[in-house]
């Protein structure tokens, strides 16, 4: 170590603290940066999540062999004799979801969304 009244000793003291400083600011920004990349990743999960979200297509293989409908008017019942007069996918058993939405998950079509208007023939009265 250089002695106390050289001008190297100066500088050794006078350096220790910026040193000391620059590794709490690289600590300081390094905290920054990871909260901002978690806040960031969890804006894409949600972003992410949210376009997973498909409604279903009513010309998909399985709507179409449900006889999915988006409104219930549009049921044929003589296609359909099974359907009963009331019936939609908002008072199904297989509905799931919030109530209150436009459109809700549904049992039948995984990591789909169908109308809470519509119809299908596998509809299920609430218990
Ligand atoms: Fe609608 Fe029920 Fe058919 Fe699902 S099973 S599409 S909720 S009628």
């Amino acid at each position: 170590m250089p002695g106390r009244d050289s001008a190297e000793f100066f500088l050794h003291i006078s350096g220790m603290p910026k040193s000391a400083q620059a590794a709490r600011s690289s600590r300081r920004n390094l905290l920054k940066g990871l909260a901002l990349a978690a806040a960031g990743a969890a804006v894409s999960a949600r972003g992410a999540r949210g376009a997973e979200t498909a409604k279903v297509d009513v010309h998909d293989s399985q709507a179409v062999a449900l006889g999915y409908v988006e409104n219930v008017s549009q049921v044929d019942p003589h296609k359909y004799p099974q359907y009963v007069p009331g019936s939609n996918c908002d008072n199904c058993l297989q509905l799931q979801g919030k109530p209150g939405n436009e459109y809700r998950p549904c049992a039948l079509f995984a990591g789909k969304l169908v109308a809470v208007s519509g119809w299908c023939s596998a509809w299920t009265a609430e218990m």
